[in-house]
């Protein structure tokens, strides 16, 4: 479990003013529920005369100095997270020596799961445990060569594959298993947030959300407009841009592409840009606009948690944001339009 006297303390400081927080030299960043865990690993130690601030998730995951602030407490929590992910790193190089070629496991999942589920615990799981998890092992067998024999003779050789297993769901199950711990919600949830965060640098401004799967490179048309939801939107395409029969509003404009994914989905920038509206509007739920200069824009709406904020520049295919149901929305999906020079176009016409 989560050290209590450690949660109450921070919590005590989220809820003090800027100043306060200043003043004990602690900057945090809340940016998603649930609270209490977040802390933990939005957290960040400033040190003060410096202006640079390190989150727990850069002392633990980058090996940033931990400011002679911290309280030792927490200094001790940072420490022994520090030291465990460097076994999980270790357990997971063993079993990438085991995958085959084209597949590896993600020592960063791994580690934002550790993370999630022990960061100010009283006593950890087992790093390997933990990362076996992740994969299943699998007895195959091949032909090899006998040494020296004449003329020259094969025989079977049995081996050990390790193939890291994509579906989240069974590595919860395995990890309820066998690591004696039940992961809650808000594990799983945090788990995916540190992921984000550690690997594609979400900052935290914005509204946050939770983070759903993982996604692949960025997906690019030869004009270097960024799918937002990947290689796979075709499929994706819910509503078409254009004239549509609303049941609310008869003949009406759908001024841009619906394309469902479960809420989480990361959304992409389609181009580089600066964010010029960031905002939560009744019809478009939260919604992000991004300004691409030489007069096109591209709006995203309907999102679970916007990752940008006003003034912030976006460069091709950045996460901004993770798709939702918000506004005047019948289900999870991106709502994207494009204009140039102010008038809709079909994002259809932009897309890879
Ligand atoms: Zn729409």
């Amino acid at each position: 479990m989560a050290n209590p006297v450690l949660i109450a303390k921070v919590g005590m400081i989220v809820l003090t003013d800027e100043k306060a927080r200043k003043a004990i030299g602690w900057v945090l960043v809340a940016v998603l529920s649930p609270l209490i865990l977040l802390i933990a690993f939005l957290c960040s130690l400033g040190s003060g005369a410096s202006g640079h601030n390190a989150s727990a998730v850069e002392v633990c995951f980058n090996g940033a100095a931990i400011p002679a602030s911290a309280p030792a407490e927490y200094r001790a929590c940072l420490e022994s997270m520090r030291s465990s992910l460097a076994l999980v790193d270790t357990a997971v190089s063993t079993i990438n020596t085991q995958t085959e070629e084209g597949t590896s496991l993600d020592a960063v999942r791994v580690k934002a799961c550790f993370y999630a589920l022990y960061f100010g615990a009283e006593s950890q799981g087992d790093a390997q445990t933990l990362a076996d998890c992740f994969v299943t092992y699998e007895e195959r067998t091949r032909m090899v060569p006998v040494e020296g024999s004449d003329p020259p003779a094969q025989t079977e050789e049995k081996y050990t594959v390790a193939v890291p297993i994509t579906d989240t769901e069974a590595v919860w199950q395995n990890i309820a298993a066998t690591m004696v711990v039940t992961p809650t919600a808000e594990q799983r949830a945090n788990a995916d947030s540190i992921y984000s965060l550690v690997k594609y640098g979400w900052a935290g401004s914005g509204t946050g959300g939770i983070w759903f799967g993982d996604i692949g490179e960025p997906v690019l048309s030869v004009d270097g407009f960024c799918s937002p939801l990947g290689s796979g939107w075709r499929s994706r395409v819910t509503s078409e841009f254009g004239w549509r029969n609303c049941p609310y509003h008869g003949r009406e404009l759908h001024s841009g592409l619906d394309m469902s994914a479960a809420t989480g989905t990361p959304i992409r920038a389609a181009l580089s840009g600066t964010v010029t509206k960031s905002c939560r509007t009744n019809s478009y739920g939260n919604y992000t606009v991004i300004d691409h200069g030489n007069g096109m824009t591209t709006a995203y709406a309907h999102q679970s948690g916007r990752l940008v904020k006003v003034g912030d520049t976006v460069t091709v295919g950045q996460v901004i944001g993770l798709v939702g149901s918000t506004g005047n929305s019948t289900g999870p999906h991106l709502h994207l339009e494009v204009r140039v020079n102010g008038s809709l176009v079909n994002p259809r016409s932009y897309l890879p």
